[in-house]
């Protein structure tokens, strides 16, 4: 069958764009071997995982003013698949309502503009294009009784059969997946130990955040920094870790253990037909998506550039745009992307924030003096911004603690429109809000 675009997988990079181009005629078949659409975002990553964080939240809130509160961790997990089958059914809707044809089936590259899916049905597709969003999968390095770890895929997917909260977790892993995992089973009640191999956490966000975000996260997570883990054994119902320390062999004995050490990219069968190329973090795309082949897109989690869930629908959107118009005509800021630790407090930012040399002038605000902070009494942290000198057009900024998820998306829309401090400072934001200490961190340099 002819299309005229095939788009590969179901996931955010993908079905954003394919409901644009089916919307402004096109005809486009899309296919993705989970049967649903949302990708791992909703079945394994982002809407799971926070679903059992803003329930770990509740519990932390609660337990300070309502004594005795324990939390019921089969509820939540039942709660949780809940949410995910309403958004599977939302999607299924949005694509009658969009026209698209959707295959439960994994599609294998046969040729640079052919196709075959195999699944439910067996379908040869010609295209002219091609979003290629197959995604990322969990990185498990070659380490000694791997197989007897889970990833975060096995924790938080639909249905996970580990439905009684764990009474104690090694994490593996620095990055945000291991951090967040770590804060929210913590704050349920588990005990904790994160074993990270080199010395720093979040290497990839400014160490100054991260050294604020160390300070506000529950103590009694155990962090071992440069303990790299030698290997997993099992003894019955239990888990042995071995690790490194200052050259010394050490061990933790615990229920699970959960390897957080990175993602890869997912490349279909048969991917080097297309001739695309593919460097170590990915698909190697520009800020228009386009590979190096022109009718190739390659949005999301398979380029490796921002691989969050919001970043892979202007992507997706992008790539959709640009085969509408035969031509590079819409782009992506990849610098005005938010990015969210979803800890317990969290931490996010958006945009410049490192201030290297004295072109940038930075301005805050500590949470403490904040209405709605005192409210939660949840003092720790700041909002702090980031704006070119003698302009004071925003650059960028961070924010620590009380609803920083929500609160960079202000921010992040000053950056990509290039707002001035004036121009941000003019806003009545919300009383009693936490936006408000935007506003008073703004106003605190002009
Ligand atoms: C635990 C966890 C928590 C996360 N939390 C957040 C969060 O809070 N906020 C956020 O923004 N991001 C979060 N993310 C990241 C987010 O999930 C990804 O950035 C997002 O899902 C990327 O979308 P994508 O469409 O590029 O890839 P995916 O969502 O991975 O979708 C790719 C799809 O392609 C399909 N596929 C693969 N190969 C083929 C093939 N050959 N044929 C057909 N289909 C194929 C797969 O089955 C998959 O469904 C989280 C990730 C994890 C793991």
């Amino acid at each position: 069958m002819k299309y005229e675009v095939l788009v590969i997988g179901g996931g955010g990079a993908s079905y954003p764009g394919a409901f644009r181009l089916s919307k402004a005629g096109k005809t486009v078949i899309m296919a993705d071997p989970k049967g649903v659409l949302g990708g791992n975002c909703l079945y394994q990553g982002c809407i799971p995982s926070k679903t059992i964080r803003e329930m770990a939240e509740l519990h932390l809130r609660s337990k300070r003013f309502f004594a005795n509160i324990s939390p019921n961790f089969e509820l939540i997990q039942d709660h949780k698949d809940k949410v995910q089958e309403k958004r599977f059914k939302q999607h299924d809707e949005e694509i009658k309502e969009n026209n698209v044809e959707f295959v439960k089936g994994e599609v294998q590259v046969t040729g640079d503009k052919t196709a075959k899916i195999i699944g439910e049905k067996e379908v040869d597709v010609e295209f002219n294009y091609l979003i290629l969003g197959t995604g990322s999968e969990p990185f498990v390095p070659r380490i000694p009784g791997s197989e007897h770890c889970i990833t975060s895929d096995d924790l938080y997917k639909y249905k996970t059969e580990i439905r009684k909260l764990p009474s104690s977790m090694v994490i593996i892993g620095g990055g945000y997946i291991a951090l967040e995992t770590a804060t929210i089973f913590k704050a349920l009640g588990t005990e904790v130990h994160v074993l990270v191999r080199s010395d720093k956490i979040l290497r990839s966000i400014d160490q100054r955040l991260v050294e604020i975000l160390k300070k506000m996260i529950d103590p009694e997570i155990d962090i071992k920094f440069n303990s790299p883990v030698l290997e997993v054994e099992k003894n019955g119902n239990e888990l042995k870790v071995t690790f490194s320390q200052k050259g010394e062999k050490k061990e933790i004995i615990t229920e699970k253990v959960v390897m957080a050490t990175g993602r890869k990219p997912v490349l279909p069968k048969g991917f080097e037909k297309l001739g695309v190329k593919v460097s170590q973090k990915g698909v190697e795309v520009d800020e228009s998506i386009r590979t190096n082949i022109p009718y190739v897109f390659a949005p999301g989690d398979v380029n490796g550039i921002s691989p969050y869930f919001h970043s892979a629908v202007r992507q997706s959107l992008v790539a959709s745009r640009n085969i509408l118009t035969g031509r590079n005509t819409d782009f992506v800021n990849f610098s005005s992307i938010p990015v969210t630790v979803f800890t317990i407090p969290p931490i996010a930012y958006v945009g410049i924030i490192t201030n290297r040399d004295s072109s940038v002038i930075e301005a805050s605000y500590k949470f403490e003096r904040d209405s709605r902070a005192q409210i939660y009494d949840e003092l720790e942290g700041e909002v702090r911004l980031f704006f070119e000198k003698g302009s004071l057009r925003a650059l960028g900024g961070w924010v620590a603690g009380i609803d920083a998820p929500s609160l960079i998306n202000e921010i992040g829309y000053a950056v990509h429109n290039g707002l001035t401090a004036k121009q941000m400072a003019e806003f009545a934001d919300q009383h009693p809000m936490s936006n408000e200490s935007i506003t008073n961190a703004v106003r605190s340099i002009i």
